[in-house]
């Protein structure tokens, strides 16, 4: 096992992801003591029972005492709350960094909110599932997923020894890491999982609202499709109303194009144009095989899932 990079790590909010951080931090030998804050009674009890954080609190500013990386690990419109609780306790040249899914909003409140004698880095880690709480995390959720950070535009030497420690951090727990801008950040995000998610949200509310089909045929003959997309509509409301609020302007530019190419596609149907879905179709089966040759998916067909249906009279008699 590696040596620490960090000696005290704290985690304020320790729902899935903060878990997860705590987890593979342990599991890889990166940091010494750990210290959580969680604003939830239920999850601060839960945290404790299941034993992996030295210290759970209710006040940031407490677990962050002579940390040396703090990661904020709450929903996206909480990190400045959280930050204003914490920055009293801050230790001056710790390393500040967070998991919000959006960055330029974000890494805005964390400088507001916290003392200039800290390095903020901000984060986002390509990770998740559709659950939440503390239970929901596991040490493995990072392994060969992208971390990037959206540093702020200072090159000081400190400065960029702390990106430094926190890239060798997020390496140690298997992540590959990248920098990029924080604008870029979130009009990448927009495209690959926001309006993913804004997508599912609507078409599985949609069907649930159809006229002359009714709820019960919805579950009942609900198609490969339909399912995932079910997944994904399943994730956390708190989170991802924040993640749309905080990335309004990207997200309502890449929408603005989804529905152009929507309406191009609805004309081509109308029209019988096969060779325009035919392009469409091939194109896009090309990206899904370069997701796949990037290793940031399984090449096994429906994700490696049983083949087995699970209204298959086998698979209900087990
Ligand atoms: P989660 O499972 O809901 O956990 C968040 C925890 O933070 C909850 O226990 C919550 O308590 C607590 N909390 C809320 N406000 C707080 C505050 N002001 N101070 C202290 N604790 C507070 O959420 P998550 O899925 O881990 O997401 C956390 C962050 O990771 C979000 O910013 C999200 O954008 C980002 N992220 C999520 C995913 C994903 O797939 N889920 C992936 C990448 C990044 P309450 O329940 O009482 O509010």
């Amino acid at each position: 096992m590696s040596s620490p990079v960090y000696t005290k790590l704290a985690v304020i909010g320790c729902g899935l992801i903060g878990a997860s951080v705590i987890l593979a931090a342990r599991a890889a030998g990166a940091v010494g003591e750990v210290a959580v804050a969680d604003a939830s009674e239920a999850a601060r009890a839960r945290i404790v029972e299941l034993g992996f954080a030295d210290s759970v609190s209710a006040d940031p500013a407490q677990a962050v005492r002579d940390a040396d990386l703090v990661v904020f690990a709450v929903p996206v419109m909480a990190m400045g709350e959280a930050a204003r609780a914490a920055a009293p306790g801050m230790k001056p040249g710790a390393t500040v960094t967070d998991v919000g899914s959006v960055k330029a909003a974000v890494g805005e409140a964390l400088a507001e909110a916290l003392p200039k004698t800290c390095f903020i880095v901000p984060g986002h880690p390509i990770a998740g599932t559709e659950q939440s709480g503390p239970d929901a995390g596991f040490a493995e959720l990072f392994q060969n997923r992208w971390v990037i950070l959206t540093p702020q535009p200072r090159d000081d030497a400190p400065y960029r020894e702390a990106v430094a420690r926190l890239t060798a951090f997020w390496t140690q727990l298997g992540s590959n890491v990248e920098e990029m801008d924080d604008r870029h950040h979130d009009l990448v995000l927009a495209v690959t999982s926001h309006l993913p998610h804004l997508i599912a949200y609507t078409i599985v509310g949609a069907a649930a609202d159809l006229e002359g089909v009714t709820r019960g045929e919805v579950m009942k003959y609900s198609a490969g499709g339909f399912r995932d997309f079910t997944r994904i509509a399943a994730s956390d409301p708190t989170m991802w109303r924040d993640v749309f609020l905080s990335n309004k302007d990207a997200v309502l530019e890449v929408l603005g194009r989804f529905t152009e190419d929507l309406q191009a596609l609805s004309r081509a149907i109308r029209w019988g144009e096969g060779d325009k879905l035919f392009d469409l179709f091939s194109r896009t089966r090309e990206i899904r095989r370069g997701i796949i040759a990037a290793g940031q998916e399984s090449a096994e067909p429906n994700f490696g899932r049983d083949h087995r249906s699970p209204e298959s009279p086998d698979t209900k008699a087990q």
